[in-house]
């Protein structure tokens, strides 16, 4: 008889955005006058820029002749994506990245996930709390997690992320494997200094682990002293496989593309990780669609630039109306100034949940609790800046109101 993977059975039920959508449903069956602004959106909104849709139009032309047809293309990426990548995001940056340890995929969470394929199961993996889901329900998957108890996995090595340590997990009191970091943060909205990241480095070249980097919010970064790579770092290459996407950057959640950074320099055992990885990509993937690249590859035009920038730009005036809002009423607030997302402290040490029941009966706003993100983002509450500039200033008035 065939068997099942019997580590599904283990993953808990993701009630999270389930529980808030029926919430959101009771609460507008019930009071069917009043307007809710949703401010727990965790995709973009704005649409593609000019840029982008018409150098994906010209390919959609193109593949509708002979001469410009393409039919399967390199699982890798073209090399005219890989190689503004190389120049783009990383040369100018002074990083010394090739073309081919750049590898474009359908997504940052596909990457993450599927990653776990060239290591070993009995790795062990250190994770933030709270955190990005699908690192851990990929490793539960993987059966690298162990058994699900008490709201923690048996074998993963979790790191909190609180007010206390300013949400920058602590190092590892005992030996792990594979790191997942993600700056800037999500759902946190924090981000990590240069200084910040070298002890990371150092513990993984101590220690013989891998780093993996999810920088999916990298083109939000504001501040100087934020990496915007962790091959900015020193040493960097020989321990970290970072990971980038157009979803956040350029609007390209609908769109599906990615990349993902896999060093030379970066081997385990004397094997390059870089080898596995093009290995598992060339038999489980099979490319992302030409005209979606050309999209991609429209980005780093000058105007592709301007135009997505703007979008961030946007996005990144409401975090400050967010912020100064919440601030001004009395609350403590972290993040969403390197980041789409702000991590709010709840009033007077009130559960995740009772805050977000509170937002939403008396303001009418809807919003992530902390808690459903791991245990120590009880006590927070998200709030993404991904709603439309009115709509935020008019969340924020009824939260003020109410506060
Ligand atoms: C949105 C997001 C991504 C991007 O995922 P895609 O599959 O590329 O859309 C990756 N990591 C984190 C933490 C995210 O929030």
């Amino acid at each position: 008889m065939a068997k099942i993977n019997e580590n599904y059975l283990k993953l808990p039920g993701s009630y999270l955005f389930s529980t808030i959508a029926k919430k959101v449903a009771a609460y507008s069956e019930q009071n069917p006058d009043k307007e809710i602004i949703k401010m727990g959106i965790g995709d973009v909104t704005k649409p593609l820029a000019p840029s982008v849709t018409e150098a994906m139009h010209k390919a959609v032309d193109e593949m509708g002749t002979a001469e410009g047809f393409h039919g399967y293309g390199p699982e890798q990426g073209y090399d005219f994506l890989r190689e503004k990548i190389v120049e783009k995001d990383y040369k100018v940056r002074g990083i010394d990245i090739k073309p081919d340890e750049i590898f474009v995929s359908d997504g940052a969470k596909s990457d993450c996930g599927n990653i776990g394929d060239i290591f070993a199961k009995d790795n062990k993996v250190a994770v933030c709390d709270p955190v990005y889901p699908v690192y851990v329900d990929t490793n539960a998957m993987a059966g690298r997690a162990g058994d699900f108890e008490n709201g923690h996995w048996t074998n993963l090595y979790y790191m909190p992320c609180t007010e206390e340590n300013g949400f920058m997990p602590e190092l590892p009191k005992e030996k792990v494997d594979i790191i997942y970091l993600c700056f800037p943060n999500n759902p946190t909205g924090v981000s990590a200094t240069r200084e910040q990241l070298k002890d990371w480095i150092k513990y993984a070249k101590d220690n013989g682990a891998v780093i993996l980097y999810d920088s999916a919010y990298e083109a939000f970064i504001t501040d100087p002293d934020v990496p915007h790579s962790i091959y900015e770092l020193d040493g960097a290459k020989e321990v970290a496989i970072e990971f980038r996407s157009f979803s956040k950057t350029a609007g390209f959640t609908g769109a599906r593309c990615a990349y993902t950074v896999v060093p030379h320099e970066l081997k385990l055992d004397g094997t390059e990780l870089n080898g596995l990885w093009n290995r598992r990509q060339c038999t489980k993937f099979n490319g992302v669609p030409y005209i979606i690249q050309r999209g991609a590859e429209a980005v780093y035009s000058d105007t592709g630039y301007a135009e997505t920038r703007e979008a961030i730009r946007y996005y990144l005036d409401n975090a400050k109306i967010i912020r100064d809002a919440l601030t001004g009423s009395g609350l403590t607030v972290y993040g969403g100034e390197n980041a789409p997302y702000i991590w709010a402290k709840t009033p007077d040490g009130m559960k995740s949940w009772d805050f977000f029941d509170k937002l939403l009966e008396e303001a009418g706003v809807v919003t992530t609790p902390g808690a459903g993100f791991g245990p120590s983002g009880e006590g927070y509450i998200r709030l993404t800046a991904f709603s439309t500039k009115e709509n935020t200033i008019k969340a924020m008035e009824k939260i003020k109101k109410i506060l």
